[in-house]
């Protein structure tokens, strides 16, 4: 079944990349994409423009170009990798966007291997070192001490799991999905209810929910604003995963230096700094305007901007039905971070596990094994996600930087004078992200299969319009159907 899954990945990569690489005659796949003869078309000018660099933009770009095709990339950041936003000055070059993938990763490892860059296997940082401290308030809590601690608030059979546990737990055991990615399949749709209501029907109370997922939701602002279906099916994503095997890969110095070499094999242009404000169409061409007054036309226009930013585009004519409601409305999830390094082992002096789960406005204080030896704790990612992340977006990054180091000392005495905040980052302040990741809210899951549809010329990439694959998988997957679609096949 996994084998199945894994040749699926790797399968749909062999049809897309072999299809496009080899399916069509040079000339007919120029005259596909542009609907005249590529030697008709306007000298100079590109067949496709595709909107974004991220890894998206940039897979859709190889493979059309691949075929044949003349395509220029228009970035608005001064850096190409979008969601993959590694810092390479700091120890460890930790990871503010994209982590890891799994060993199911096909098309993954295969942009990887042609990006030309050196995978590291990192599952390790994941498996080793202690379980992180829970705190309820000031009190740290072993799982024993939680199992009998009088404010706990899960079902009896479910008191010694952790509250960072509970909720994948319970939906890893009580998926309705027989097979998870018939998801957004119409025939599932009564299922498209709010994973709050999911946890209600598996015994929770609302202030289980509230410890449990809200205070800090892996989707949504809280559990009401998530569809269980979205849950499940990123349950069967990473259940595959497992399956496919226990290793994990990221890019040794790095994660960015993948869509950095991928930049570099690019045939045509890629424009970087060009803030992309209207999108207008007219006479079969797509004219695409920039801040700094630039135009850019072609025939055809791939736009891999994730909604949240896509929203502030101009957009000529309107879009309509669910795909301008999706544009309008697709939520994406606040997530803010603070790197902190530690000048010695406080974990070493005082005993406990340097990773703390609290339910205060610390938030999440996880440990980065990123040196060479995975038993070397490099820092500590300190991260907030949804309304926490907002407050501390609000409260700025220098005093939020400073909020973490006194919390963490405050819970931790003998972190004291040891610690160093070094960046903040918050994806919701990124102009071009406004969020991290999509996420579908309860009755939304009948939009995927609408939302990424053409309109006109102008053809629709990007993770949050994947529906087989999760992350950067699925952001590749979301390359290879647009730029099908492109070719007309
Ligand atoms: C904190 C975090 C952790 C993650 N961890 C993992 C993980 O471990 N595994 C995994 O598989 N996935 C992970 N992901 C998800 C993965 O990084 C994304 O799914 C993937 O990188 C998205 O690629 P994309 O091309 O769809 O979007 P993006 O990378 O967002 O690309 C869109 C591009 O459009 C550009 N853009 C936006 N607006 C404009 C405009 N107006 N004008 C011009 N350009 C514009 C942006 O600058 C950006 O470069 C993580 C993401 C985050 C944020």
């Amino acid at each position: 079944m996994v084998m199945d899954r894994r040749r699926f990945a790797f399968g749909a990569l062999a049809l897309g990349v072999g299809a496009l690489a080899s399916g069509l005659p040079q000339p007919a796949a120029a005259k596909a994409a542009s609907g005249k003869s590529a030697s008709a078309a306007r000298s100079g000018e590109p067949d496709v423009l595709v909107l974004g660099a991220g890894i998206s933009g940039l897979q859709a770009a190889w493979l059309l170009e691949d075929q044949g095709l003349k395509v220029t990339v228009i970035e608005g950041r001064d850096r190409v990798g979008g969601r993959i936003m590694t810092l390479l000055d700091q120890p460890g070059y930790p990871e503010m966007g994209f982590n890891s993938m799994g060993e199911g990763y096909g098309r993954g490892l295969d942009i990887a291997a042609r990006a030309g860059v050196e995978m590291q296997e990192v599952g390790a940082r994941y498996r080793i070192g202690p379980p992180s401290l829970l705190y309820i308030g000031d009190t740290p809590l072993t799982r024993e001490e939680w199992a009998k601690f009088p404010g706990n608030p899960f079902p009896d059979a479910l008191k010694s799991v952790l509250p960072g546990e509970l909720v994948p737990m319970l939906v890893a055991q009580k998926t309705r999905l027989a097979d998870w990615n018939s998801w957004h399949d119409p025939v599932n749709a009564k299922l498209d209810i709010s994973l709050h209501e999911f946890l209600r029907q598996q015994g929770l109370s609302d202030q289980a929910i509230h410890l449990a997922y809200d205070i800090a939701p892996y989707y949504g602002m809280n559990a009401y604003d998530v569809s269980a279906l979205l849950s499940e099916y990123n349950d069967g994503f990473v259940k595959a995963q497992i399956a496919a095997g226990p290793n994990s890969f990221a890019v040794k110095g790095g994660n960015l230096l993948m869509p950095m070499a991928l930049a570099k094999q690019m045939k045509g242009d890629l424009l970087l700094g060009r803030e992309i404000v209207a999108i207008r169409q007219d006479g079969g061409r797509v004219t695409v305007h920039c801040a700094d007054g630039a135009t850019f036309s072609a025939p055809k226009v791939i736009c891999s901007l994730p909604f949240s930013a896509l929203r502030n585009v101009a957009i000529e004519p309107g879009l309509s039905g669910i795909q301008a409601q999706a544009v309008a409305q697709l939520g994406y999830q606040p997530i803010s971070m603070v790197f902190v390094t530690a000048e010695t082992p406080f974990w070493e002096q005082d005993g406990l596990s340097p990773g703390m789960w609290t339910d205060g406005v610390l938030g999440n204080v996880i440990p980065q094994r990123y040196g060479d030896d995975p038993q070397q704790v490099t820092g500590f990612i300190v991260q907030a996600r949804a309304n926490l992340a907002n407050y501390w977006d609000r409260m700025g990054a220098d005093a939020a930087k400073a909020m973490v180091v006194a919390r963490i000392e405050a819970l931790r005495p003998a972190a004291k004078g040891k610690l160093a905040a070094h960046s903040y980052f918050s994806w919701s302040q990124e102009k071009f992200n406004l969020g991290d990741f999509s996420y579908i809210a309860p009755g939304q899951v009948s939009w995927m299969d609408e939302m990424a549809k053409p309109a006109g010329n102008l053809f629709f990439c990007g993770e949050h319009t994947a529906t087989g694959a999760r992350g950067l998988e699925g952001a590749l997957e979301s390359s290879e159907r647009v730029a099908l679609e492109v070719l007309g096949m």
